[in-house]
């Protein structure tokens, strides 16, 4: 008997009548793990008008109050730690440290979110006229949705819900269909911690369900992470209907290989930047640029690494990297490969013919690496997603800057070097979002926002962080005055403070 992963609506499960359902796999053995509802439109439309049933008294609520569900989420997820992991390896398929990793930089969040009544304290002048006072609050957008990827199913999740609730806002959270047992865990969860049912709605399903929250005049609010093509048609449909969008997108992070660079570190960073999680991260580092005579020694110290990665299911306690998230997409990557070969890349370890005994059916690529990728190569220009790291090589630091600054994407990107003139021109002229200096995945702390540039993003806000609050408040600014401070008589001209 296969699971069914049911909708979760104004606090309690509900099971989907629309006979659509996904298959959620487990990645390891290639089994059918769990059947998950799609939502019909009606569907999506009885959780909307939960969420705006429960939208006046949450938005009432005091900031306080908020928080202290909060604090009881931040414990019940730290309590809950290992089962949450657990769900993820199971359904995404990456190694369980890393699902411990994943859960605990969402955790952050929770725990960013606990200060809502600092965040959300206002601004007050006296006298900004004689005798009128002025003061700025930001008060909820409303019902908020919250649309997500498969390769973060419980932090991307985390990154916006528990933002949003703080300020006040009630929210709809569809999850990628692929792995969402994380998304209604964590809304039980949340329940548990003393939030009121409606708050928090978790709806499964496709672009039918997508589509009904990008149009329905319910919702107010979107937030978006997931590919740039989807993203993009989130951005414009969700603009047109009128609703402030937030898309987060798709990235091809490059990390520059200074020559004067540690090779042994800046290879061990490649290791797990590049191939941790499968690759399946929007920071992973796709694109190795060895700037000057720093390619044969990278490669050098590479290859053999590369050859002696652990691939193994992601509760193997000694696995460093465990299979992709569907056949279709590890065929993908595959076929990128062999389109990598065909372009003239150097396929200097080739994964494509990894078999696990025991799990010939699980979506296993074994990691591979070419050289000598050259920028007009579709491998180069194309985000793949998997365990394929290319080295570019590159005549000098402008030239490699270049590229940076010449791909369409611009989530993240690193610079490896012990020289601080190179690193300081770096991070202040790259177009990117995220940089880093001797750090490979420059993941900003939830008290940052995180956020691309380019095509990795979408509108005008981060994730979390300040910009975290902006987005999911409308600034108002009261001006007021009392009766000894009002003057007698119409005044035509516009107003001027005096
Ligand atoms: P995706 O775009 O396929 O799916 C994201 C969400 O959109 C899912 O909930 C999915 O059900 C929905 N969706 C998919 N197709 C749709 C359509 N045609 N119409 C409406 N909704 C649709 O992305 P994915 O494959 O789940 O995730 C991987 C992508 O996400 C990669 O491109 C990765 O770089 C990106 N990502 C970006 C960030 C970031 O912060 N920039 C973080 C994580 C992942």
């Amino acid at each position: 008997m296969v699971r069914s992963v049911h909708h979760f609506v104004d606090g309690k499960a509900f099971q989907g009548s629309s006979g659509r359902t996904g298959d959620v796999y487990n990645p390891a053995t290639g089994e059918v793990q769990a059947k998950v509802d799609f939502a019909s439109t009606d569907e999506v439309r009885t959780a909307i008008h939960a969420a705006q049933a429960a939208l006046p008294g949450w938005a009432a609520t005091p900031p306080v109050q908020r928080a202290r569900v909060m604090f009881r989420f931040k414990e019940l997820i730290e309590t809950h730690m290992d089962e949450l992991a657990g769900i993820l390896t199971s359904e995404h398929g990456k190694v369980f440290s890393d699902a411990k990793g994943e859960v605990l930089r969402g955790l952050e969040v929770v725990e960013f979110a606990c200060g809502a009544p600092h965040l959300l304290k206002g601004d007050f002048t006296e006298n900004v006229g004689r005798a009128i006072d002025s003061f700025s609050t930001r008060q909820p957008v409303g019902v908020v949705a919250a649309i997500t990827p498969f390769n973060f199913p419980a932090m991307v999740p985390l990154w916006m819900f528990p933002m949003a609730i703080i300020c006040g806002n009630t929210v709809i959270l569809k999850p990628s269909e692929k792995d969402p047992s994380a998304s209604v865990r964590l809304a039980e969860l949340l329940i548990e911690a003393g939030a009121p049912a409606g708050v928090l709605n978790v709806v499964h399903g496709d672009k039918e369900a997508v589509d009904t929250l990008l149009t329905d005049p319910g919702v107010n609010a979107i937030s978006f992470v997931g590919s740039t093509p989807v993203g993009e048609y989130i951005y414009a449909t969700g603009c047109a209907n009128g609703k402030r969008v937030q898309a987060l997108c798709g990235a091809k992070n490059h990390m520059l290989v200074m020559p004067d660079a540690d090779m042994d570190k800046a290879s061990d960073a490649l290791m797990g930047a590049g191939y941790g999680a499968a690759g399946e991260r929007c920071m992973a580092v796709s694109v190795a640029v060895a700037v000057g005579d720093a390619g044969d020694r990278l490669i050098e110290k590479l290859e053999p690494k590369v050859r002696a990665l652990k691939v193994a299911p992601g509760n193997d306690p000694d696995a460093e990297m465990g299979p992709l998230i569907t056949r279709e997409h590890r065929d993908k990557v595959k076929g990128y490969v062999d389109l990598g070969v065909e372009e003239g890349a150097d396929l200097v370890v080739d994964g494509r013919g990894l078999r696990l005994q025991g799990y010939e059916d699980g979506f296993f690529l074994g990691g591979c690496l070419f050289d000598n990728v050259q920028p007009d190569m579709r491998i180069y220009k194309e985000e793949i997603f998997g365990p394929v790291l290319s080295v570019v090589r590159s005549p000098d630091f402008g030239h490699a800057l270049s590229l940076v600054n010449g791909h369409e994407y611009g989530n993240g990107a690193a610079i490896f070097t012990g020289d601080g003139d190179a690193a300081r021109s770096f991070a202040a002229n790259c177009n990117i979002g995220m940089v880093g200096v001797n750090v490979p995945i420059p993941v900003p702390m939830a008290f940052h926002s995180f956020g691309g540039w380019k095509r990795s993003a979408f509108g005008d806000h981060g994730m979390y962080g300040m910009d975290g609050i902006r987005f999911y408040t409308k600034l108002k600014t009261v001006t007021s005055r009392w009766p000894t401070g009002m003057t007698s008589g119409a005044e035509f001209t516009f107003p001027i403070m005096r």
